[in-house]
């Protein structure tokens, strides 16, 4: 995900663009858990997106943000991913792309590759299962997390 200055700009102009299409209201809360979404490509949890905006907003709950970011979800405004079992990871990138997921830091990569548009899957194998889309999770570990960049190695 692109996080210039210019394409986080974009991004919020036509967040607001769709709350006011949908009638959601801009509350100072929702715009700063999507602003924390918008400029973030590690794709945050509730709690990262908590603890980061907590301390210039004392009266925001974990539960307000949580229910913000369902409704956020329920309106198409940003996908949920759920590349580990314990905790539901944000994407305010609605572009179709791919995930790289890394098990050590868990960081989330957004990547995408023409040859991922179209899947060599048969039909027959799909026993008339109709496909909408897919999304496709590579799970391992990004450049720093491997053992060379390791401090251990290192020394
Ligand atoms: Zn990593
Ligand atoms: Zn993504």
């Amino acid at each position: 995900m692109d996080t210039s200055p210019a394409a986080i700009e974009m991004r919020l102009a036509a967040f607001r663009q769709r709350c006011g299409a949908l009638g959601l209201a801009l509350t100072p809360q929702r715009l700063a858990i999507y602003q924390v979404l918008a400029g973030d490509a590690s794709h945050p949890g509730a709690e990262d997106i908590y603890r980061r905006i907590k301390p210039g907003m004392p009266s925001l709950s974990l539960g307000t943000v949580y229910r913000t970011l369902e409704l956020f979800e329920e309106h198409g405004l940003i996908s949920r991913l759920h590349a580990f079992s314990d905790q539901s990871r944000f994407d305010a990138n609605l572009d179709d792309h791919h995930h790289l997921v890394c098990v050590r830091c868990r960081r989330i990569i957004d990547f995408q590759d023409d040859r991922l548009r179209e899947l060599p899957v048969e039909p027959a194998s799909l026993d008339g299962f109709q496909v909408l889309g897919h999304r496709i999770h590579l799970v391992g570990l990004c450049a720093e997390c491997q053992p060379e960049h390791s401090p251990a190695a290192r020394s």
